[in-house]
């Protein structure tokens, strides 16, 4: 016996995107200046195919494995499908990572940054980078801290020949997110960075509202994941 109905994916999606469109007008935005990224970590194929058949086509996942074991079939069937890697990425796991991902959201330290240049010149593959920044400084938590960004993204960018796309945060979990948001987007501006992957199920209107060009929603959309698996760990 299951104890909960089955989330309505199509529902949920349509609501997520109404959200996004009133967000984005109230701040003056385009709603199609931000991009929906469906979370899809710990769901399976068939929830996948719910939200592809309601017309979602950007996903992220934060596990190199997991999304190894979903999307190859899923993106030969939906050519448009984009596939952001949302997790930690060891430097071991970069070329399966530039093979299957579109975008790859957790740039955060020299090694990786070497590991996946070194990887472009081999494989064909153009991912989209975006930097993630430890906006809250959390030692438990990916990101380069908000003190090294600059001079980290300047190396990318000079040294290893990088086109960095965007930056990243997960704010701490009791902290105002907005302060987080605005710190992320202070950095982009004096770096030139068009694109700001902030804002969850919990606080994606709010992101918006501070310039979120990529909103990341999981729960929102697919319903509660097993208890297992926290925010933002992972490979
Ligand atoms: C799981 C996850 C999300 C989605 O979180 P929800 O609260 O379920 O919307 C967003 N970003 C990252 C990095 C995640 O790991």
């Amino acid at each position: 016996m299951s104890a909960e109905p089955p989330p309505d994916i199509a529902g949920n999606l349509a609501a997520v995107r109404r959200r996004i469109a009133e967000a984005a007008g109230a701040a003056g935005r385009a709603a199609a200046d931000v991009t929906l990224v469906a979370v899809s970590k710990t769901h399976d194929s068939a929830a996948i195919a719910h939200a592809l058949a309601a017309g979602q086509r950007v996903f992220g996942e934060n596990r190199v494995q997991e999304a190894q074991t979903k999307y190859p079939e899923l993106k030969a069937r939906h050519r448009d499908l984009a596939l952001h890697l949302i997790g930690p990425l060891q430097t071991n796991k970069v070329k399966d990572a530039v093979a299957l991902f579109d975008a790859i959201e957790t740039l955060d330290r020299q090694r990786l940054a070497e590991a996946v240049a070194r990887e472009l010149e081999r494989q064909e593959r153009r991912p989209a980078l975006f930097v993630q920044v430890n906006t809250g400084e959390e030692p438990q938590k990916a990101g380069v801290p908000p003190g090294e960004a600059d001079a980290f993204i300047e190396d990318c960018r000079t040294r290893l020949g990088l086109g960095i796309a965007g930056l990243m945060c997960i704010p701490p979990v009791d902290d105002e997110p907005s302060l987080h948001f605005a710190l992320l987007r202070e950095i982009a501006r004096r770096q030139g960075i068009a694109a700001l992957s902030m804002g969850m199920s919990g606080d994606f209107a709010l992101a918006i509202r501070f310039g979120a060009t990529h909103v990341r929603v999981g729960t929102a959309i697919f319903g509660p994941r097993p208890a297992a698996v926290p925010n933002g760990r992972g490979a």
